[in-house]
């Protein structure tokens, strides 16, 4: 089946007409006609309807083919016009022909007319497609012209010797040149007067050499202005025959913004916002790299150093947050200052900073670095006009032994620094792997200390103290123990010196004395018991404290306790270790109008000519002394410290009475207090207070 053809006929005699039609059906055509007669109908016709072909009559009467043919060449019709006619004289046919007829056949000619109408058809097909084409390729022209230079890509050619063959406007606004052609001739040698590292261009030739093209190439570029900017660069290389580079296009993308939204999603992953140092995550990352490092290696040498500040706590408390902040920031560069520019300081949040040392010569340089940095810390900071001092604790792991992760390595320093904080201030450590052991369990020991004094799980425990002469009870000492779940009751030597170490004594210690002074006013009710005075032991680190004064009087005031019945107990080490601080702590407790008794009296080896100097109300004769009673000169000792203390002024009390052998040495040495197992074990408050209440048994049995 032939296509759909629209014919226009062109004729005054219908019956041609007719005739004509007849036959094109006949030869194949599928049809669709008009027939017209005027060169109005024509026109509108023309106007009105796609045609594929236009048949007419040459001779009309008010019509010819001639004018016909110039309607359709006039409007710029491209539709081929055949002419059919009877005779027509050979100068007509050439006027027809140049006007633009496609063919001219004879009325009848059946035979030439559908061949000619095919190849016209076909022409006519052919001239449209070309005409199309032509189009097409103007209008992507056009296209590509646009993107050029509309894009908001820059979009360049360059050449391999660093000249720019063509840079759209986008290309020169992101460079901050108002006109492309300025780019095209400033740029000379694109590697030096384009990129900050004029590597990376070299790196971008090479990896078009090789893969023929690259994606998202990341840079940084100058701009006109000196200004740096990000750039990505998709980019396809253009070969010549012997396969070097002709020269390369593509397109150029502005990607500060992105850039510097991934610098501070960076910055603030693996930075610390306070100081700009490198934070934990990154030092654990390097610290890691470096452990890889040394697996490979095993004589590397590393080492990690982890730092405390002592007593930032005060800094914050006494002077503000925002002066802590400025020595923590002071700190830090202080620990640059101390290090190469290889090595990491990292803050770890808090007062904490880590130091990651690599590459060493040997280990002794982290000891040189370690001691430069406690000598840089000490040097004072001036912070809000004071003069602000600081010192650290360190804690060092030397990389001497192969440890299996970086956080083991960061646990390892962490003991190792504590043990130096131990020590006192301004103290460095070096990790061993006893130590390792040892700090766990002090560890875990103190997280359930601290949790301890949260959870209530300290009791005080009273030990009545005798007077000798009448067997009563005047005293109590209060001691505490601690109800350690799944332990069971635990004893003040298992905790106290922690207490101490970690300062929680502060905290203990307070309550103890605030239980056992209100404990003591309850049972000064008890009849006959209205003068019973209570013993509260204070550590040497409460001594230290300046506020243990004021927790002293609160305590007393609080219960409503009469001063002189409490005594505070405080033992001969102290005392003697400490001696001018404590003088002078003791003078203030004594304008309280507390009692002081000096505990464990007899192992401090105290020069006698010391006690006169503390103004002490009791010697406590240490439990040593008397459990060894029964020698002679075990006997004799014990006799001189009585006899001392009568002429100081001062009771005497025996502590660790158990028998009553010792008892009776006791009475006949004039001792006037006793305290021990014969009489009664601590007990705890509700088990004392029968006592008191009923006195003590004849004959006390040994059970707690
Ligand atoms: P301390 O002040 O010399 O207390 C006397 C210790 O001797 C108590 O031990 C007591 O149970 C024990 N004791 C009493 N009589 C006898 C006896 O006849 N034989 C023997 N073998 N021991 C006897 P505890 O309660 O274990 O306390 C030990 C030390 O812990 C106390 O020695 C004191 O220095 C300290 N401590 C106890 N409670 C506190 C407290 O609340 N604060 C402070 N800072 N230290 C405390
Ligand atoms: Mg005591
Ligand atoms: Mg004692």
């Amino acid at each position: 089946m032939e296509e759909l053809m629209r014919v226009l006929i062109v004729e005054d005699n219908e019956d041609d007409a007719i005739l004509l039609l007849r036959h094109l059906k006949k030869s194949g055509f599928d049809i669709t006609h008009r027939i017209v007669q005027t060169r109005e109908a024509m026109e509108k016709l023309l106007d009105g309807e796609p045609w594929d072909i236009i048949i007419s009559d040459y001779n009309m009467p008010s019509f010819d083919g001639l004018a016909a043919l110039k309607l359709v060449t006039d409007k710029g019709l491209d539709i081929p016009f055949i002419v059919i006619s009877g005779a027509i004289g050979e100068e007509s046919a050439v006027e027809l022909l140049h006007a633009g007829a496609a063919d001219f056949i004879k009325k009848g000619n059946w035979a030439r007319l559908v061949p000619a109408i095919r190849r016209e058809l076909r022409e006519a097909r052919h001239r449209r497609e070309r005409a199309q084409a032509r189009e097409d390729k103007f209008e992507a022209e056009a296209r590509y012209t646009a993107l050029f230079e509309n894009a908001v890509e820059g979009i360049f050619q360059s050449t391999p010797d660093g000249r720019f063959l063509a840079v759209n406007p986008a290309m020169a606004r992101i460079l901050g040149y108002t006109e492309p052609e300025t780019v095209m001739a400033e740029f000379t040698n694109i590697n030096e007067q384009l990129y900050t590292n004029p590597h990376r261009r070299e790196e971008l030739m090479r990896q078009l050499q090789e893969h023929g093209s690259v994606a998202g190439f990341e840079a940084q570029v100058f701009r006109r202005d000196n200004s740096i900017i990000w750039i990505s660069i998709h980019a396809r290389a253009v070969f010549t025959k012997d396969g070097a580079i002709e020269y390369m296009e593509g397109m150029f993308e502005d990607i500060t913004t992105r850039k510097n939204a991934e610098d501070m999603l960076y910055q603030n992953a693996f930075y610390d916002q306070l100081t700009g140092l490198p934070n934990r995550a990154l030092l654990t990352d390097r610290l890691r790299r470096v452990l890889e490092g040394a697996k490979r290696q095993p004589d590397t040498k590393y080492a990690l150093l982890f730092l405390d500040l002592d007593q930032f706590k005060n800094v914050n408390d006494s002077l503000g947050h925002q002066a802590g902040d400025e020595l923590l920031l002071a700190v830090g560069n202080k620990l640059k200052k101390c290090l190469r520019a290889m090595d990491t300081v990292a803050r770890f949040g808090g007062d904490e900073f880590a130091l990651l040392l690599e590459d060493l010569q040997d280990y002794k340089m982290a000891l040189k670095v370690t001691r430069r940095i406690q000598s840089e810390l000490t040097t004072p900071q001036i912070i809000q006009n004071r003069e602000v001092y600081s010192s650290a604790s360190i804690g060092i792991v030397l990389g001497t032994k192969p440890f299996e992760s970086a956080d083991a390595v960061l646990r390892a320093a962490d003991v190792a620094m504590y043990q130096a904080k131990r020590q006192g201030r301004n103290r460095f450590k070096v990790f061993n792997h006893r130590m390792g052991r040892k700090a766990a369990r002090q560890l875990e020991l103190e997280t359930s200390l601290r949790q301890a004094i949260n959870h209530e799980q300290f009791e005080v425990h009273y030990q009545p103290i005798i007077e000798v002469i009448s067997s009563r009870i005047v005293g109590v000492e209060a001691l505490v123990r601690w109800r350690r779940p799944e332990v069971g009751l635990v004893l003040p030597r298992d905790f106290i010196p922690l207490c101490e170490e970690t300062g929680l004594i502060n905290f203990l210690g307070h309550w103890v004395l605030v239980t056992a002074c209100a404990q003591t006013k309850v049972w000064q009710s008890i009849p006959n018991h209205k003068d019973l005075f209570v013993c509260v032991n204070i550590s040497g680190t409460q001594i230290q404290q300046p506020g243990l004064v004021e927790q002293v009087q609160w305590a007393f005031e609080d219960a409503e306790l009469d001063p002189n019945l409490l005594k505070l107990e405080i033992t001969e080490s102290v005392l003697m270790s400490n001696a001018q601080k404590a003088v002078n702590m003791l003078a203030k407790l004594k304008t309280l109008g507390v009692c002081l008794a000096i505990d464990d009296f007899g192992t401090g080896y105290s020069s006698l000519a010391y006690l006169n100097r503390f103004p002490v109300d009791t010697l406590k004769i240490d439990r040593s002394f008397v459990s060894r009673m029964g020698h002679d000169d075990d006997d004799k000792i014990v006799q001189a410290v009585i006899s001392l203390a009568e002429t100081m002024g001062m009771d005497a009390v025996a502590e660790g009475v158990e028998q009553l052998d010792q008892l009776e040495k006791l009475t006949a040495m004039h001792c006037a207090f006793a305290q021990g197992f014969y009489f009664s074990r601590p007990l705890p408050p509700s088990e004392l207070e029968l006592f008191l209440k009923h006195g003590l048994p004849a004959h006390p049995t040994t059970s707690d």
